[in-house]
């Protein structure tokens, strides 16, 4: 693509950098001098000062500042941590993972003992476990067993700027939980208290401070001062329509043109990422051998933990690395050697379509991403040297964007912690937010919870929303594990229910391959749908798993066009899942053998507000919502016609697909809605 420019970018450039791992003194020493030489080490006794004066504290600085993985270990080292432990919460997964494996390297320790992390179906921290990097999720979640975070005495909300709808649940809580805690020590005065009070870290690359200033009355804002090099922005002359190969094409101009440093492309998603590595590859390969080689990382949210490590390691001699990431590199993580980067300009964005019927449904899009990422996106090129960032979107566009994102809790799906909440005796409305909800999605979760049977119609939980609650799971299929108790299937609802929430999709889609992937995967199709198609899948794997070696078993995910990192994911979810059951007296070893109907029964309990049903012009119509949708092509019940069917969830590209589709009785949607009128 061509770019505006004003300056022609200079060829050849500085010599190859020497590798820096010659370098004699052992890796901890080198750690530790990395540490020091970090923006954030001159500010540490300043910082440290202003973290005992004052309860909150608002920390702005520079990505790759040093905030995420100093400030936690200053308060340890300071003392400051009292007895308990420092929380740091981060909105991804992989940040939080990837975070505590960097510090405990840097403590010298293993992970898992005084370093440790906490996210959803995986956790390593100990009792010994003084700095917990955990999901806003997760820490959420402990509010229903500890409502005064009691564990905790110093709590750091790391990347507050994104607004995700847990942060801001946690900082609502955050605000009482302090005013609790904190009184009692002001009653006894300075002494030897045992109380136990709490301080607050909110930080962010960009903020509005005030706004968080002004939430938490009599906080202190304190600033970081960066190390930022100019960067030189390019915008494209003309609008992209396929940015994946405008991106490839731009990474190779910069591969044959520009100085040597490495490249971070920013996708917006998992497939993009996917699908750009593959065509690198095929061109990297057929480059000229006295060319630089290229070695390609990607970085998304379903790589599992320590998967992306090599993004971190020294570029090789005569490499150029090329980092493909989401906007997880854009203020999360910070990647060294990047000096140029290329921005698509589109992030995948989760939108609640709400309905007031209850019918509404959680999309995720591609969509423009706002003035404040493509800056940070670029800033990203100017970290340890001046830079350049290619945008593939032209000046107008830019300008066009929006200046920031709007906070999730006012466009997201909000049932799910809605149901926390009530747990704990709270409420959306009643609680003190610092951005509101929209009153229809609200509403609409309401209606949602109260058809799964999770609250009565004066708004109040019931014994069944507690149990669901106890689920690390979305409320509906909560809902279908306890409904499994009843129709004896446990076993197959918590295999089925288990892959759906692995972070890597079970089936690998291949539009080259489409007729050999279908024929591989004939076997495993359920005439009742996908979902007894997944269960298909799972005993067949778990069948080779206990008969065969660990390579035949890869070899026969590969046969079949099976992620065999989806299976091995579920597996682990499946233990966790099995361990909640049994605190709630559910027995998870109940089989129905090879019946159909007591697992789609019970996932229909579930799936209740995803039911629709065929209209005489072979589409089918939401029972809830009244939405026209099409069953997705990806399902085994594609062009079938069935007369009513649930579905996991609706995808929504130029019109609505049901997604996870199976077939069930209109009989039983009856008797579901008889169930209702009883409660
Ligand atoms: P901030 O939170 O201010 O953006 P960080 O504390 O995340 O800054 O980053 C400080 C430094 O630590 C950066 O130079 C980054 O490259 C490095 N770093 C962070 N995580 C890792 C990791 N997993 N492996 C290697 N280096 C890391
Ligand atoms: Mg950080």
């Amino acid at each position: 693509p061509a770019f505006n420019s004003t300056k022609t970018p200079k060829k050849g450039g500085p010599p190859l950098p020497t590798s820096s791992s010659s370098i004699s003194s052992s890796k901890h020493a080198l750690l530790q001098e990395q540490r020091s030489e970090l923006p954030i080490a001159k500010g540490k006794d300043a910082l440290i000062h202003e973290f005992r004066e004052h309860d909150v504290t608002v920390l702005l600085g520079e990505t790759g500042s040093g905030k995420t993985t100093q400030v936690p270990q200053y308060l340890l080292e300071s003392g400051l941590a009292r007895n308990g432990m420092i929380a740091v919460t981060q909105p991804r997964k992989v940040a939080a993972t990837s975070l505590a494996g960097r510090v405990a390297a840097e403590q010298n320790v293993a992970l898992g003992s005084s370093v440790g992390y906490s996210v959803r179906f995986d956790e390593r921290f100990s009792s010994q476990t003084r700095i917990k990097y955990m999901t806003d999720g997760m820490i959420v979640r402990e509010l229903m067993s500890d409502p005064s975070l009691s564990k905790y005495s110093i709590i750091i909300v790391d990347e507050a700027h994104e607004r995700s709808l847990r942060t801001d649940i946690l900082i609502a809580n955050l605000k009482t939980i302090q005013q609790r805690r904190n009184k009692s020590q002001d009653a006894k005065g300075k002494g030897k208290d045992t109380s136990n009070p709490l301080k607050i870290i909110i930080m962010s690359a960009t903020l509005d401070a005030e706004k968080f200033g002004r939430f938490f009355t009599g906080s202190k804002i304190l600033y970081v001062q960066g190390r930022q090099h100019p960067v030189k922005i390019y915008h494209s002359s003309q609008g992209q329509v396929d940015y994946v190969d405008s991106a490839m094409r731009t990474f190779f101009q910069i591969h044959t043109d520009y100085p040597p440093g490495d490249v971070l492309i920013f996708l917006p998603g998992q497939e993009d990422i996917e699908s750009l590595e593959k065509t690198i590859q095929i061109y990297a390969n057929q480059l000229p051998h006295d060319r630089m080689s290229v070695l390609i990382c990607p970085m998304y949210a379903a790589q599992a933990a320590g998967q992306n490590s090599k993004v971190f390691l020294a570029t090789p001699p005569n490499t150029r690395k090329c980092i493909l990431a989401t906007n997880i590199a854009e203020t999360s993580i910070t990647i060294p050697g990047v000096k140029y980067v290329i921005d698509t300009g589109k992030c995948k964005e989760k939108r609640y379509l709400a309905r007031n019927t209850g019918g509404g449904f959680d999309t995720l899009l591609t969509r423009d991403i706002t003035q404040s990422s493509a800056m940070q996106r670029a800033g990203r090129a100017g970290r340890e040297g001046a830079g350049h960032c290619f945008r593939l979107y032209t000046e107008d566009a830019f300008k066009a964007m929006p200046l920031s994102a709007e906070p999730e809790i006012m466009r997201c799906s909000l049932s799910s912690s809605l149901l926390q909440l009530k747990c704990i005796g709270q409420d959306l409305e009643t609680l003190e937010l610092m951005d509101q909800p929209a009153e229809e999605s609200m509403k609409s979760s309401l209606i949602v919870l109260y058809l799964l049977g999770a609250l009565n119609l004066q708004k109040e939980i019931t014994a069944l929303g507690r149990q669901m609650a106890a689920f690390p799971l979305e409320p509906i299929y909560a809902r279908a594990i306890i409904a499994s108790k009843e129709y004896g299937c446990t076993q197959e609802v918590l295999d089925i229910v288990s892959i759906l929430s692995a972070s890597s999709k079970l089936f690998i889609e291949s539009s080259e391959q489409r007729e050999a992937v279908s024929e591989a995967r004939k076997k495993f199709r359920h005439v009742c749908g996908d979902h007894l198609t997944i269960l298909n899948v799972v005993k067949a794997y778990q069948e080779i798993a206990y008969s065969e070696a660990k390579g035949s078993r890869k070899e026969w995910c590969r046969r079949h066009f099976l992620n065999e990192r989806a299976l091995l994911e579920a597996s682990d979810i499946r233990d966790q899942l099995r361990q909640t059951c049994q605190r709630l007296g559910i027995d998870h070893s109940v089989s129905c053998g090879d019946k159909d109907d007591p697992v789609t029964f019970s996932l229909g309990h579930g799936l209740v507000m995803n039911i629709a049903l065929l209209q005489p012009d072979g589409t089918y119509k939401q029972t809830i919502g009244q939405s026209i949708v099409k069953i997705h092509p990806s399902s085994v019940l594609c062009d079938k016609k069935i007369p009513a069917i649930i579905y996991d969830e609706l995808v929504y590209t130029n019109q609505i697909y049901a997604r996870g589709v199976s077939r069930i009785p209109k009989s039983f949607i009856v008797t579901l809605g008889a169930l209702k009128q009883q409660r």
